[in-house]
């Protein structure tokens, strides 16, 4: 039988989550919906000391806010390999069962070293200029450990309460190969991995046993994370190995970097691009930093992970506007990069803008509504028609849906002011005489439709021996107050014949004309 397919997406609660963390989030739950799968959220808690308060529940907010739900797991409501949370899954022995295990056959050990020996050790081989001083099949042999210490001086040791570690045992020079399904086979030699702890002297699991166990325990069937787990992947091998579970091993996928705007290096969360780093607003305790959330910047969450997806995956094909469906439908990990991902920071912006066009006039309407409540007060009160209109009309020029007061106040509010860049230029006893005849001549018509205002429009002009283009743009600002925006008989068919003479007469009076 095939394995079931299942994913986990295996944050430490370390901070918030960044747009790298979400995206690896993203490739989980695409593959995992794919194949009909499950997605599952697990938090590795063992790290206490980088423990963050809030940053849980921020992980859990943030995937909810991306449509990128577990469907198992922390915060999901748990399911059958519960608990989900490391800390608690400690509580049980889990981990300890396997690393003692690890040290009955002979591919773990008891270390003692003190941080001051440890810290003695590395000065030492840094002072025989050893490139990349570790604890490992050579060094071992000069330290505190049950590999060099007698079995009754381990058992003293031990009596007495010292603190100790478990160490993976690993061989010397032999090789270990791997695959990845980004990256192919990987092939390193064991000289160049460390004999990682595996267990804390707290009891605690480092993230190395820890992971190991949980996608043993939990069916795992793909471990996907960030490109910068890939030189610890040669110890989880051989972990797997001695455990006699390598059958049983997750089928490995490291991602590729983000990379800032320039390609130069790793996109940092203090990015100056502008552009937010972080799905929702996040407050750093520690650091007393705050980012801004894509959320809170107006983004929408399908435009949002339609942008992350592709960077790093590549389906194939021109399309790039891509519903979830269509994202699961197309997804695989082998057309992921095994190069970083360039962050583009304007493409990210117009990815909103096509998810916003694609909205309907009501549902822009729905989403202005709360911006209008709190600008107006309860003032200038419009219909639901009304607004709907002004989305139709300015939504092409936007972005964003907060971008919508802006560029829509004169539609609500008449003008209190007016553009005096365009006043200077187009404003003369002609032009001016022409706003007094057009609000008389706009007075009279019947019907007040953009096609019947822009004839009468035109016609107005020419009999002042003018052409339409040296007042349009001085009739826009003296309706509106600003010197651009849409279709400017638009503008004058939606505010209507009473509120357009209103304000001809209004721009008449402030002007002395
Ligand atoms: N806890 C690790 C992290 O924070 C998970 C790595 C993995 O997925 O194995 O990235």
């Amino acid at each position: 039988m095939e394995k079931r397919v299942r994913l986990r997406f295996a944050p430490s609660p370390t901070g918030g989550l960044h747009m790298g963390g979400v995206r690896t989030a993203l490739f989980c739950y695409l593959f995992a919906k794919k194949h009909g799968g499950d997605f599952i959220l697990r938090i590795e808690d063992t790290d206490q000391t980088r423990y963050v308060n809030g940053a849980e529940e921020y992980i859990i907010n943030s995937l909810k806010w991306c449509g990128i739900e577990p469907n198992e797991g922390v915060g999901f409501g748990d399911g059958p390999h519960a608990p989900y949370r490391q800390s608690e899954r400690k509580e049980l022995g889990i981990y300890k069962k396997y690393a003692d295990q690890l040290i009955a056959a002979g591919h773990a050990y008891y270390a003692f070293d003190t941080s001051e020996e440890l810290d003695a050790m590395r000065k030492r081989l840094e002072a025989a200029k050893v490139v990349a001083p570790q604890y490992n099949a050579v060094t071992r042999q000069t330290m505190r450990n049950s590999l060099t210490l007698s079995e009754d001086e381990v058992k003293k040791l031990m009596d007495a309460g010292t603190p100790y570690v478990i160490r993976l045992k690993v061989p010397r020079n032999e090789e270990i190969r791997f695959h990845d399904i980004i990256r192919g086979w990987v092939v390193v030699n064991s000289s160049q991995v460390d004999d990682k702890v595996l267990l804390k002297s707290d009891g605690m699991p480092t993230y190395h046993l820890a992971h190991i166990v949980d996608d043993i325990e939990m069916q795992v069937s793909h471990a996907v994370r960030g490109e910068e787990w890939l030189p610890s992947a040669p110890s989880h091998v051989l972990i797997y190995r001695y455990l006699g579970l390598e059958d049983k091993m997750p089928l490995l996928a490291h991602l590729p970097l983000i990379l800032k705007p320039d390609g130069n290096g790793k996109l940092s969360k203090r990015d100056k691009s502008g552009l937010p780093m972080f799905p929702l607003n996040w407050y750093d305790e520690r650091t007393k930093e705050s980012y801004v959330g894509y959320r809170e910047s107006g983004f929408f969450p399908e435009a949002f992970i339609n942008m992350l997806a592709l960077l790093g995956w590549n389906p194939g094909g021109n399309q790039e506007i891509m519903s979830k469906e269509e994202l699961i439908n197309l997804f695989s990990f082998e057309r992921v990069n095994k190069s970083g991902a360039k962050f583009d920071p304007e493409k990210t912006k117009w990815f909103n803008q096509q998810y916003l066009r694609q909205k309907s006039d009501a549902e822009l309407a729905t989403l202005f509504a709360p911006i209008l409540e709190e600008k107006l007060k309860g003032e200038n009160q419009k219909s639901k028609e009304f607004i709907e209109n002004v989305c139709r009309l300015i939504k092409e020029k936007a972005h964003f849906v907060n971008e919508f007061w802006d560029n829509s106040v004169y539609f609500f509010n008449s003008p209190t002011s007016y553009d005096v860049d365009v006043l200077k230029k187009r404003l003369n006893e002609q032009t001016g005489l022409f706003i007094k005849e057009i609000a008389s001549a706009f007075s009279s018509l019947s019907s007040f439709t953009a096609a019947e205002t822009e004839a009468t429009f035109k016609a107005t002009a020419e009999k002042l021996g003018l052409g339409a283009g040296q007042v349009m743009q001085l009739f826009r600002v003296s309706i509106s107050g600003v010197g651009g925006g849409p279709a400017l008989f638009e503008i004058v068919e939606l505010l209507g014949k009473d509120e357009i003479i209103k304000r001809l007469n209004a721009f008449l009076k402030s002007n002395n004309i």
